[in-house]
């Protein structure tokens, strides 16, 4: 077997929880110069590992971990892996992102991927220090939150251990669980329920080989570069205020979700301002591992707990909630790390359960938008499924196909998964990131909002602009999440494939240009498009809930902002286009030849697939 590129180790570890034995795939150098790493060596290995029409929640139903070439090295913001699995909330591809000590570890057990299947007998632990596998039981963990399984953990095998956990959320199969590590959470799509579904707690992994890159000289070098450019203009909104800081913005342009997206302004913004809840209530600043911006700001709860904020949560807890006291969001957003659930996904499925509740379509007189004590009862439900929390438990799909009574029109989310933080009809380039990303409505796997924002277009009025906007920044992404760098890194780079390009050369002895990584984010795109097809996916899917195309806003400028469907229609067929799709979204056998697909293994049921170590 040929050595593997700088960077890599060429392995994927595959555990199997039912009895523990392990085995190594062999990873081409193709394969890792095709997929990279990350997100997209995760979709490759999907298509791979998970076997057509699973149960996401059953045991034959993959979860993988997935490291990138950066991973160990001293380029700031790398120390990054990916959970990829399908997703129980969506039923298609999900990939979460985080940053912490496991990355490392997890890279340093010798793996470019660790892949989990099966289902313990019971609560367990999976323990990977090298080639070594094993499980201990989880009993006297299984209850417990993933911050203080870790610490527990920890405590008992030494602190050489880095550990990814889930909370009770996870092992009560809350379709929006997350898994968590260091306080940073794999949050969207389900993770921590698929983990939970294996009755397996926590990974433990435990550094033990080196891996060099190919021009360590030079990979110092760029690092010390980069490191210095991460100090300046591009990311000071990240050091001073963190993303807390777009909620006054987003207020003053209206594109702030309230109440259940009835709204795209909140009267009490600046109570949940940045500014003003950092002079109240903030208590530190810290960033993930191998960081040096250090965007995280934490922020002292009533009770005096240490509590991470930043603008996705305080939006989904705070004005999409109807809850303008810094207190209670604080608290609920708190209380959903302890519980290890996604707070997004929670905020949009209680926001629609409270408008079902002011219109009288669930018995629940006690929910309502601006209670802040009504959504701590609901968090503290669903974590338990218990009460309405069952139901809502299941996310805002699955809960209002059961409501029914036309809920359905107001639940917001795509394929499943609840919007973030953008008002699609005032950001209309996002409105279509939003609904063709694979992942379901998502602002890390397209920053459409980006175009929007920077005025370059009229965001009321989505177009051709809009269109190539899209495909931009859901290719620049595709390249970030897989590379993996931190997305607050990516103004300081002017030529971001270039010098993508030329960071992963450094390290992997390769001669890639722009050229290569715009066509590998082609590819990576149109993988995760692919496993969605093959579980399913039909054009319809590529759209957004009813509200949002018949509901106006009347915006504080006095514009009045929509979206008619023929706009979204004519902005995704024009997204195909741009794509190399046919109309109905399915890839021709030309594009999969010019992106290497099907000789890679990837089609989608679309021809025969050859696949083999
Ligand atoms: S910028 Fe923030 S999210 Fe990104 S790596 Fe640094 S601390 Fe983590």
């Amino acid at each position: 077997m040929a050595e593997p590129p700088g960077g890599y180790f060429g392995r994927a570890l595959v555990v199997d929880l039912a009895d523990g034995r392990s085995s190594v795939k062999h990873l081409e150098e193709r394969v890792l110069r095709s997929f990279i790493g990350g997100a997209g060596l995760g979709a490759w290995l999907m298509h791979e590992c998970c076997p057509a029409g699973v149960d996401p929640l059953a045991p034959e139903s993959p979860l993988i971990f997935v490291f990138s070439p950066l991973v160990g090295t001293p380029l700031t913001t790398s120390a990054k892996f990916a959970v990829v699995a399908k997703s129980p909330l969506t039923g298609r591809l999900t990939d979460a992102l985080a940053s912490s000590h496991f990355a490392i570890s997890g890279k340093l057990t010798g793996h470019d991927a660790i892949v989990v299947h099966g289902c313990c007998p019971a609560p367990s632990v999976l323990m990977i220090d090298g080639e070594s596998v094993s499980t201990i039981p989880a009993d006297d963990l299984w209850g417990l939150s993933a911050a203080e399984t870790e610490t527990r953990l920890r405590e008992r095998m030494g602190p050489a251990w880095r550990v990814a956990a889930i909370g009770p959320a996870g092992e009560r199969g809350v379709r929006y669980a997350t898994i968590s590590h260091d306080g940073r959470h794999a949050g969207r799509g389900g993770l921590g329920a698929v983990l939970g579904s294996k009755l397996c707690k926590a990974v433990m992994v435990k550094a033990s080989r080196k891996v060099a890159s190919a021009d360590p000289s030079a990979v110092l070098g760029a690092a010390r570069e980069l490191r210095q450019r991460s100090f300046g203009q591009a990311t000071a909104k990240y050091r001073e205020l963190g993303t807390m800081a777009n909620l006054l913005a987003f207020n003053a342009i209206s594109t702030l979700p309230t109440r259940n997206f009835s709204a795209a302004t909140f009267e009490d913004a600046q109570a949940l301002s940045a500014e003003q809840v950092a002079e109240l209530r903030q208590v530190a600043r810290n960033s993930c591992a191998s960081c040096s911006i250090g965007c995280e700001h934490l922020y002292r709860s009533r009770e005096g707990k240490q509590v991470r904020m930043e603008y996705e949560n305080v939006f989904a807890l705070g004005p999409l909630c109807g809850v303008g006291d810094p207190d209670f969001v604080i608290a609920a957003s708190g209380r959903c790390d302890e519980l290890g659930l996604d707070t997004i996904s929670t905020g949009g499925t209680i926001a629609w359960a409270m408008e079902c509740a002011e219109q009288g379509l669930i018995d629940a007189r006690w929910l309502r938008f601006g209670d802040g004590n009504a959504l701590l009862r609901a968090i503290e439900e669903i974590g338990a499924r218990e009460g309405l929390g069952d139901l809502l438990a299941e996310g805002s799909r699955f809960a209002s196909r059961m409501v029914g009574q036309g809920s359905e029109a107001f639940a917001a989310h795509v394929k499943g998964l609840e919007l973030p933080g953008y008002e699609p009809r005032t950001l209309q380039a996002m409105a279509l990131g939003l609904a063709v990303n694979a992942r379901g409505a998502d602002h890390n796997r397209s920053g459409a909002y980006e175009a929007d924002l920077s005025g370059e277009h009229d965001r009321l009025r989505g177009g051709e602009a809009h269109v190539r906007a899209a495909i931009e920044t859901e290719d620049r992404a595709a390249i970030m999440d897989s590379l993996i760098l931190c997305k607050f890194l990516r103004g300081v780079f002017a030529d971001p494939l270039a010098e993508w390009a030329q960071l992963l050369n450094k390290v992997t002895g390769w001669d890639a240009d722009a050229d290569e990584l715009a066509t590998t984010a082609q590819r990576i795109v149109m993988t995760k498009r692919l496993f969605n097809l093959r579980e399913g996916w039909t054009r319809e899917e590529d759209w957004l809930p009813r509200r949002f195309l018949s509901e106006s806003l009347q915006m504080d400028s006095g514009r009045e902002a929509s979206l008619p469907p023929e706009r979204l229609e004519s902005m995704i067929d024009g997204y195909y286009q741009g794509r190399g799709l046919k109309r109905n979204g399915l890839p021709t056998p030309e594009l999969l030849d010019e992106l290497d697909l099907v000789t890679l293994g990837v089609d989608g049921g679309q021809s025969p697939v050859t696949k083999g170590d």
